[in-house]
């Protein structure tokens, strides 16, 4: 009989194998042309990149609007062959397609019942251009990674929307999407200097390849003759014509770029940009280049008080005048004020405001500091005639700006946070005229008044006449849906009709404004706008109902539901802000996905009417949601209602614990020791297979056992650690006699120096000289378990490297008692068994207590991991814990010489680091230490998770993806966790070991 942890790995496995075939599609539950596309799709894309399970589809219909879409078929594309297989099988078999790239999208273009091509991972090529002047870039790259590329040219891609974070390219171009400072000038549609794209008919166009355009005019010379002829006749208009380049004034993203058909007479830059804005309805978009613009280096920020909204709107009109110097003016009203007025470093006076008031956040940036200061004199004299609460005053200290923009950045948020059960947060984006922006901004509130959204707030980038509001209907009953539709016809009327503006001014026209596009553009428009579509897409199968529709109630459908699941993520909006920070998101699920698909199950659950797909779904769920996650709580830093997904899972996993996996926790927690023995002996025994095997033999050997047995077996690469020794209770060097001596001929000529009345003085330096020569080592349980595989440059086990960089800096080392039996939780608490994890830190706590002489001397850990661990778990005044790595730059440092070597290094700052901010510490760490240091960009979580890169290596390779190109020239690597070294050395082609090993080549001892 199976002992009960071999039972559940075997579930697991069936489980996982369950998964797969989903992901094959072996289940798939396709009918008529679907399964005749999936069938002949297979032959041309590899099966394991088309999805049609039931968890992936649910996963996959959801973007950051109110709407669900479930696709029929996923498709995760990486080449533009694929995109031209997609688009002639669709084509001929009459299937709509739908593409997604960061699926940020508010306004439900980015959802599909239909096909949906990802077109994300595998797409991220960047190439800098011309010093920085220009950037080539692919449809997956987020638009915050190529700003990072342009940085050391001090430049940046104009488009800025709130989510550079998360939005890609192929969002960013085909929603025209812009910000806070880009406004109609430095938009896509603006800076765009060339683009590829695909079309519905599958032909490629490249209009940076002149034989590619010379082969488009001959081979397209019929589309491009009608979109010519298009062109004049909207010039010709003279009316249209007219009211298009009005309309452009402002933002407008409501229907298809008219403006391309009155500034451009070539056909082919009339395509380029109906390209730009046309939210995948027209086209494939599979490269651009960017013009770039400058990225001024000095900012300063004011946050002007108005009595009324009228006197802000006022002083905004005039700044709108000059915008060569103001780089943004944010309108907040009284309402988007009150919403973050209780949080810390929000100004004490907002809660004084009387109801009218309102403010404007204004920023200018400059190449130096004089510009800048003469910026800032010229705003305040711009508007100095208009009465303000509180004066204009510039600030150009950085902590002091960002902390006023992250006001404004609190303020959906807040919103979001703060909204009741199973409300949906909708961001509406209107523009006015800026003349009409006072009257407009009243006349929203009043609508707001009127349908009763009390909650609703109005902030936006007032330059451009562009006002956002958030507001948090339900859509469970009929009676809401009606309510919030009979707003939304109001708000249009109020915006696009009495006042012309736009009833989408950045993020898009989507499902969502798509019925009302006629109304703001009238019928003579919205005819060119259907002839447009008909040009590029005749069989209308790009994204069909997507800014052009004929369902006049289309925004009222596939309204998404948000059932209740748990506090730790009811808050989410479903942005997804955090996806590009989870090691899972190219292979299985991310933290949004992983929320949606537990948002179903709760209802599937709650009604009890569906138990095969609710089975179909936690089946399903097991491997995607669950084995993949690392918990390591990454999403947490970039969602803006703070949810940590990580959690979610960590509390899935304890409500499935039995009780054997509860059993063999605690035994585990009461014999830790014996564990970390019994690891230690299988690993010699490893290394003695090794030693006579060589690594080609022992990878042979062991995927063999693991074919055989499974994940039971770990995935061994030649890194794979090899058997501490015995443990070495190095003393470092500290109170050596030496050291002791000098302390006291210090202490005596200061003595001798101020007299005997500073002798408490001189007491207290003492004291301090000798507290800085003591410190409490804990070598985690890692450090006291592995040394380092022989692939390794250095073969010292880290606790020898740490006492001998200690040593240098004239530390002496102390260790907990019982040692061996002492652990930070993590293995525990990563697998649920939250009380026995409790156990191992209460016990920990207690030992360190112990041995720092109840706080009297820091206590440093040599894994990143545990250090935050700790840090969280073990909240106690008296002990104060640092990474070994953060005790070093910032306290020993000044004890030790440091010369840099002349080698070029990578450095992976392991999530937890992270979340404990820092990153940047480590980095100056590295810096001291080596001549060049790279830290790879877009490589987040490593996702080895303590023992995952052992057991579901797929997910380590699928997280570290691109980082082997960024380290090449790299001569080795540096973390601070000593399983992530093993995933890192492996993906990356080079040798990880922890930091102190390079600080310990580095340093010397004073003197
Ligand atoms: C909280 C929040 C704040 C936001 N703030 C802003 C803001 O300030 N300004 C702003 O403009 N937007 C904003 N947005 C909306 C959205 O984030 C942006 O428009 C973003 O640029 C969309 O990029 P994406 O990668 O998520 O694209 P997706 O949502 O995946 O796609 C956007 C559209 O492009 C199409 N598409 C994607 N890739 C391709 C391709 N390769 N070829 C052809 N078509 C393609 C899709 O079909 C879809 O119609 C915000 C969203 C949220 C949730
Ligand atoms: S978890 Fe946070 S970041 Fe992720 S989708 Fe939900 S709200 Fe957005
Ligand atoms: S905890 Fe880490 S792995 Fe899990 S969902 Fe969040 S980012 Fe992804």
């Amino acid at each position: 009989m199976k002992c009960g942890t071999i039972a559940f790995i075997d579930t697991i496995e069936r489980v996982r194998v369950l998964a797969i075939r989903y992901a094959g599609g072996e289940r798939a539950m396709l009918q008529g042309a679907y399964r005749e596309f999936h069938h002949r799709l297979q032959e041309q894309i590899d099966s394991r990149r088309i999805y049609t399970d039931p968890l992936s589809t649910l996963a996959y219909g959801t973007d950051a609007s109110c709407y669900r879409l479930t696709p029929k078929i996923v498709v995760k594309t990486q080449h533009e062959s694929e995109v031209q297989a997609i688009l002639a099988l669709a084509a001929e078999l009459a299937l709509p397609v739908t593409f997604r790239a960061a699926g940020t999208s508010l306004s439900g273009q980015a959802v599909s019942d239909s096909i949906l091509v990802v077109a994300s991972h595998g797409w991220k090529g960047i190439e800098v251009l011309e010093n920085g002047a220009a950037i080539r870039l692919q449809p997956g790259v987020v638009g915050a990674a190529a700003n990072a590329a342009l940085a050391p040219f001090g430049r940046k891609i104009g488009p800025d929307p709130a989510t550079i974070n998360s939005a890609m390219i192929g969002g960013i171009v085909n929603n025209n999407s812009s910000g806070m400072c880009c406004g109609t000038a430095q938009n896509s549609y603006q800076t765009l200097r060339a683009i590829r794209v695909v079309l519905a008919d599958g032909s490629v166009l490249d209009t940076a390849d002149a034989a590619s355009v010379a082969a488009f005019r001959t081979s397209h010379a019929g589309l491009l003759g009608q979109l010519a002829a298009l062109a004049a006749r909207v010039k010709s208009d003279v009316e249209l014509a007219a009211r298009i380049r009005r309309k452009y004034k402002m933002k407008n993203t409501t229907g298809y770029s008219l403006n391309a058909l009155v500034d451009f007479t070539d056909p082919l830059d009339i395509l380029t940009h109906l390209i730009v804005g046309s939210e995948g309805t027209l086209a494939f978009v599979s490269e651009v280049i960017y013009h770039t613009v400058v990225e001024h280096p000095h900012k300063a920020s004011a946050l002007v008080f108005y009595p009324t909204i009228k006197a802000a709107c006022d002083a905004v009109q005039v700044l709108a005048q000059h915008k060569d110097v103001v780089a943004a003016a944010e309108l907040l009203d009284r309402a988007s004020l009150r919403s973050v007025e209780n949080k810390a470093g929000v100004p004490e006076l907002i809660k004084t405001l009387s109801e009218d008031a309102a403010a404007i956040l204004i920023e200018t940036r400059a190449a130096d500091p004089a510009a800048l200061a003469a910026n800032t004199a010229a705003i305040a004299g711009f508007i100095g005639h208009i009465d303000t609460l509180t004066g204009v005053a510039f600030t150009d200290v950085a902590s002091e700006y960002t902390q006023l923009w992250n006001i404004r950045k609190g303020m959906f948020p807040s919103v979001g946070a703060m909204r009741a059960a199973e409300t949906t947060v909708i961001i509406e984006d209107v523009a006015f005229p800026i003349e009409h922006l006072a009257e407009g901004t009243l006349a929203l509130q009043a609508l707001f008044k009127q349908f009763h959204y009390d909650e609703a707030i109005i902030f936006g980038h007032a330059l451009e006449g562009n006002l956002h509001f958030v507001f948090t209907p339900n859509f469970s009953g009929a009676e809401e849906v009606a309510r919030y539709e009979a707003f939304i016809e109001a708000v249009c009327r109020l915006v696009a009709v009495d006042y012309e503006g736009a009833v989408k001014a950045e993020h898009g026209t989507g499902r969502n404004m798509a019925p009302f596009v006629e109304m703001e553009w009238g019928p003579v428009a919205y005819r060119v706008m259907q002839e447009i579509k008909a040009i590029f897409d005749p069989q209308g199968l790009l994204n069909p109902d997507v800014i052009l529709t004929s369902d006049a109630l289309l925004h009222v459908k596939d309204l998404k539901p948000i059932p209740v699941v748990d506090a730790l993520v009811d808050k989410c909006i479903e942005c997804g802000f955090c996806e590009v920070m989870c090691p899972s998101r190219a292979i299985t699920l991310t933290p949004r996905q992983r929320i949606v698909a537990n948002r179903e199950m709760a209802a599937l659950r709650s009604a009890g009417d569906a138990p095969d797909r609710l089975a179909e779904l936690e089946a399903l769920y097991q491997y995607a949601g669950d084995d993949t996650c690392t918990t390591c709580g990454l999403c947490e830093t970039a969602c803006p209602v703070g949810i940590n997904t990580g959690k979610l899972t960590t509390q899935i996993r304890q409500g499935r614990q039995s009780d054997t996996g509860w059993a063999a926790a605690n035994w585990l927690a009461g014999h830790y020791d014996s564990a970390t023995r019994g690891a230690r002996l299988g690993l010699k025994l490893l290394d003695a297979t090794h030693a006579v095997a060589g690594d080609a033999a022992t990878g042979a050997v062991m995927r063999g056992l693991r074919r055989v047995f499974g994940r039971r077996v770990p995935h061994w690469t030649p890194y794979f650690p090899r058997a501490a020794g015995k443990f070495n209770y190095a003393q470092g060097s500290g109170l050596d006699a030496a050291a002791a001596r000098e302390g006291k001929r210090a202490t005596t000529r200061q003595y001798e120096q101020y007299g005997e009345e500073s002798r408490s003085a001189a007491d207290k330096v003492m004291q301090r000289q000798q507290a800085r020569n003591k410190v409490v080592y804990l070598p985690s349980c890692l450090t006291r378990t592995f040394s380092p595989s022989s692939a390794m440059p250095d073969p010292r086990p880290l606790n020898e490297v740490v006492a001998s960089v200690l040593g240098k800096a004239g530390y002496q080392l102390l260790y907990p008692a019982g040692l061996d039996n002492l652990c930070c939780g993590t293995p525990f608490k990563s697998k649920g068994a939250l009380d026995a994890a409790a156990v191992k830190l209460a016990e920990l706590k207690a030992a360190l207590l112990a041995a720092s002489d109840n706080g009297r001397w820091p206590v440093i850990v040599d894994n990143g991991v545990c250090t935050a661990a700790m840090l969280e778990g073990i909240q106690d005044e008296r002990l104060r814990i640092l990474d070994v790595t953060t005790f070093i730059e910032t306290e020993a440092a000044a004890h030790l010489h440091f010369t840099p070597l002349d080698e070029h290094v990578a450095l992976h700052v392991v999530c937890s680091m992270k979340k404990l901010g820092q990153g940047a510490t480590l980095n100056a760490l590295a810096r001291r230490c080596s001549s060049r240091v790279t830290e790879p960009a877009g490589i987040t979580c490593c996702g080895f998770a303590g023992d995952k890169g052992f057991t579901y290596p797929e997910l380590n390779a699928s997280a570290l993806t691109g980082l082997k190109e960024q380290v090449g020239g790299c001569c080795g690597g540096f973390s601070t966790s000593a399983t992530c070294e093993i995933g890192l050395s492996e993906h990356a082609g080079i040798p990880y070991q922890h930091l102190m090993y390079l600080v310990d080549r580095a340093t010397h001892r004073l003197g």
